[in-house]
């Protein structure tokens, strides 16, 4: 599933109709309005409407996203010329990988587009639950604290990072990439 900037009016006629006549928990209400909410109280910062500052904002968060590790024993860092799964990989460089593309989607489809958690939830197949607890984690970071809630202690987090260490993969982008994210 790709990663858009906005979603077509084809793809939330596609949308309602796959909830009207397949999902008998979703009948007798999800309309266009209840897919996107437009008038939500949140503000979006004016900077999620830059590609280029959406990306620097997630490069900093996830300075080892769309990367290998070198000393990396797991299969997608080993051979990443195979294109493997990394969601399924919890190594540090996956990790960031799959939590960077997310954020990428919350990013443009929530903060940007105005989509319900349950409409980003279902065209990206994850859990319930999913796209609200990224959408406070982004908050959170919004909000001059770290990732975890706690508050800033002005302090680098973590030791001095080894560039060389990692391989840049040029075919991943975080933002208006076709990678596959679950
Ligand atoms: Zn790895
Ligand atoms: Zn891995």
């Amino acid at each position: 599933m790709g990663l858009r900037s906005k979603l077509s009016s084809a793809d939330y006629a596609r949308l309602r109709g796959y909830f009207d006549s397949h999902e008998p928990v979703m009948m007798g209400g999800l309309g266009v309005s209840a897919l996107r909410q437009p008038e939500r109280k949140y503000e979006t910062p004016e900077w999620m409407n830059s590609d280029i500052k959406v990306t620097e904002f997630i490069q900093m968060q996830f300075p080892k996203a769309g990367k290998y590790g070198s000393d990396c024993r797991c299969d997608p860092c080993s051979s990443p010329q195979d294109r493997l799964d990394r969601s399924v990989c919890e190594c540090r460089w996956c990790h960031d990988t799959t939590l960077a593309a997310k954020f990428a989607v919350v990013i443009v489809h929530w903060f940007r587009n105005k989509c319900t958690d349950t409409t980003v939830e279902f065209e990206f197949r994850w859990k319930p639950g999913t796209c609200g607890s990224i959408v406070q984690r982004i908050r959170w970071i919004i909000d001059g604290k770290r990732q975890d809630g706690t508050a800033r202690t002005g302090n680098p987090r973590g030791r001095p990072k080894k560039a060389k260490q990692d391989q840049v993969d040029s075919s991943v982008q975080l933002v208006g990439s076709t990678a596959a994210i679950n």
